[in-house]
């Protein structure tokens, strides 16, 4: 699905998060944003969403005003940093829980429930894990019962806030293929907060560098690694030459 965000703003009491944003977001692009703490980054994430309405500006899904339509509604996936998994619950559990959230599609009868999280384990390669808890996972297999719990809801739009952040390096480098095989097999639009600028510059096709909610630049991780266009970005992206 496309995303076309225009000037939109957004304010918590006198603090600015996001001032005149302007992004196109290509139907099957996978995007990082990249920025300090503080930036704008989740509140955008949020807004896509629908858990944050903008004080101005549009969001458009493909050529719908998706501005106030509610997150149920969105066809919308999320994966956090801190896998928010239901401990209580084996991985078949947690992600048949997915399924059964779906907005607008009519709860699935038990087979066709089963079948479903088998093909979306089986997708993250953790069939064999369907009856464990998470507890008995690592990390990383966690964070693909995650992928897989969003991937229920069948969105057009993933959404990954620092999706990998707590993670080690090796399977940071795991997931992060993963996700870019993912992306290539389904086709999907996904946005993702990194503080990894080694992560973006491998995986996305396209950067976005925000300011103190503005965007500072917009591009290939080439032309943003390469041609810095403000003091900012080369500032912030460490070069020193
Ligand atoms: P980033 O993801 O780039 O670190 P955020 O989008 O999370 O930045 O936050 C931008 C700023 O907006 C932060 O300083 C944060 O304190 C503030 N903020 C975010 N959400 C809220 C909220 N619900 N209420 C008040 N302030 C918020």
């Amino acid at each position: 699905m496309n995303i076309s965000i225009e000037n939109l703003s957004k304010r918590f009491g006198n603090f600015t998060a996001l001032e005149g944003v302007n992004l196109s977001i290509k139907s099957g692009e996978l995007v990082a944003l990249l920025g300090p703490s503080g930036s704008g980054k989740t509140t955008l994430l949020r807004v896509i969403a629908g858990l944050e309405t903008p004080d101005t500006g549009l969001i458009w899904f493909d050529d719908e005003d998706a501005t106030l339509r509610p997150p149920g509604e969105r066809r919308v996936g999320f994966v956090f940093q801190h896998y928010a998994l239901f401990r209580h619950m084996t991985v078949f559990e947690n992600v048949a829980f997915g399924l059964q959230v779906r907005p607008r599609v009519s709860r699935p009868g038990k087979r066709e429930l089963a079948s479903r999280v088998h093909e979306l384990l089986r997708l993250v390669q953790l069939e064999w894990a369907a009856q464990r808890y998470p507890s008995q996972l690592s990390g990383g297999q966690r964070q693909r019962v995650a992928l897989a719990r969003a991937l229920a809801v069948e969105p057009k739009v993933l959404l990954l806030d620092e999706p990998f952040g707590a993670l080690d390096a090796k399977v940071r480098e795991e997931l992060r293929r993963w996700l870019r095989k993912l992306h290539d097999e389904i086709g999907l639009t996904s946005v993702f907060v990194t503080h990894d600028q080694e992560e973006a510059l491998e995986i996305a096709h396209r950067v976005v560098v925000f300011n103190r909610g503005r965007i500072e630049q917009v591009g290939t991780p080439e032309e943003v690694y390469d041609h810095p266009a403000t003091p900012f970005v080369y500032h912030f992206l460490g070069r020193s030459n």
